[in-house]
């Protein structure tokens, strides 16, 4: 994920801390991610996990406190040594605000330290139009940001489109002109982070969902079209202008086919609702997901033709991921969206193409995959995590401190 400038900040903001002041804040950081990742965790604990002498734990401890992330608890007495204290998020510390911008809607949050979106807030879009979808979720955020009695230090934002140089979203199939999400938090003195749907999916579901702990993992969804996200150490694989994952557009497919994208032979015209319809002989559908679904229920009616086409297309699902495997060598594979309801729609066709297509050496032992944890809040939740990422990093920290 990219950092972006939303909106006018002060010019010593814009310049940013200097490189000795942010190596001062690499330990706190060091600590506050500890507390972020668990909680609880004692003054004396965090010490001697990160290294560091009593005075230093306890000074860096107070710096936190100051810019107001963590507070103190009294631990119980374990017995042996001195009295300790938990440190734990402050509540009403600072928060980042969370936006998921989709084709018909949106939803924001709020979410702490712990990264879990609080004042859920949703709409639709009242018009299918860049400019006022810029403008109103800038209001949305603006409103979220009020009603946090703590600081905001931040606006995470995923888009279900792909996202050009970090900052534009391009959903061209869909008749979009592009829109600059930076634009989001215009108005507000706060850094944007931006990642596609998928990516900041795929980042929630490893830092505490399905793939927590793997490395790599690859995480799969499939939308209006297939996208994903390698993430390398928790981090997404976002590529040298932001739009790395857009897995839907590996040549997996029929060659002449032409895709969305203005190439052919792409996998999203094996996989997606665009592909059932075409399969099928119906029109190409004006909303791919809901046709998708559509073709799912009669199939799940034992309509003959819906069931031959949904177990193509959980073949080429199969068949895909085995080709991403082969290349990637992830942990785990976890799918999120109509993924997950294609797999298990046809999960025969999808796990013999799946281990039919790995090298032979991976099949005795292929990576399991499974279903995203996260569901709905998936994008909400990494569009968070992103954004904390930035807030509690050193340079993060530093720009608070400042
Ligand atoms: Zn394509």
């Amino acid at each position: 994920m990219t950092t972006l400038s939303g909106g006018s900040r002060p010019d010593r903001a814009r310049l940013g801390p200097g490189r000795a002041e942010i190596d001062r804040w690499r330990t706190a950081a060091e600590m506050l991610d500890a507390v972020r990742s668990e909680p609880g965790r004692t003054r004396v604990e965090l010490a001697r996990d990160l290294g560091l002498t009593s005075g230093s734990a306890t000074e860096i401890t107070a710096r936190l406190r100051d810019l107001g992330w963590v507070t103190e608890e009294r631990a119980p007495c374990g017995g042996r040594g001195r009295p300790t204290t938990k440190v734990v998020p402050a509540p009403d510390g600072p928060a980042v605000v969370a936006v998921d911008v989709r084709f018909e809607g949106w939803r924001a949050a709020l979410a702490g330290l712990d990264g879990v979106p609080v004042a859920v807030r949703s709409g639709r879009h009242a018009v299918r139009d860049p400019d006022r979808v810029a403008t109103d979720l800038a209001a949305v955020v603006t409103g979220l940001v009020d009603a946090h009695p703590g600081p905001v230090v931040g606006v995470g934002v995923g888009v279900a489109a792909t996202l050009v140089d970090s900052h534009l979203a391009q959903a061209s199939g869909q008749g979009w002109s592009p829109l600059d999400v930076r634009r989001i938090g215009a108005g507000l003195d706060l850094p944007v982070y931006a990642g596609n749907d998928a990516n900041v999916a795929g980042v929630a579901e490893v830092r505490d969902g399905a793939a927590a702990g793997a490395d790599p993992a690859l995480y799969l969804t499939v939308e209006v079209g297939i996208g994903g996200v390698l993430l390398l150490a928790g981090r997404p694989q976002t590529g040298a202008r932001g739009a790395a994952g857009e897995f839907g557009h590996l040549p997996f497919g029929d060659p002449s086919l032409p895709c969305s994208c203005g190439a052919h032979g792409h996998w999203d015209s094996e996989v997606d609702g665009r592909a059932l319809a075409r399969m099928l002989g119906e029109p190409e559908p004006d909303d791919p997901y809901g046709y998708f679904l559509e073709v799912l229920a009669r199939a799940a009616a034992d309509e003959p033709g819906a069931t031959e086409v949904i177990g193509r297309a959980a073949h080429a699902l199969g068949r895909g991921t085995s080709g991403l495997v082969n290349a990637h060598d992830p942990e785990i594979v976890v799918f999120g969206g109509l993924g997950i309801a294609l797999r298990h729609a046809a999960p025969d066709r999808f796990h013999d193409a799946y281990v039919a297509g790995l090298m032979a050496f991976r099949r005795d032992d292929p990576p399991p995959v499974v279903d995203a944890a996260h569901g709905a809040d998936g994008v909400l939740r990494g569009a968070a995590a992103i954004a904390l990422d930035h807030a509690t990093s050193a340079e993060g920290l530093a720009e608070q401190a400042a």
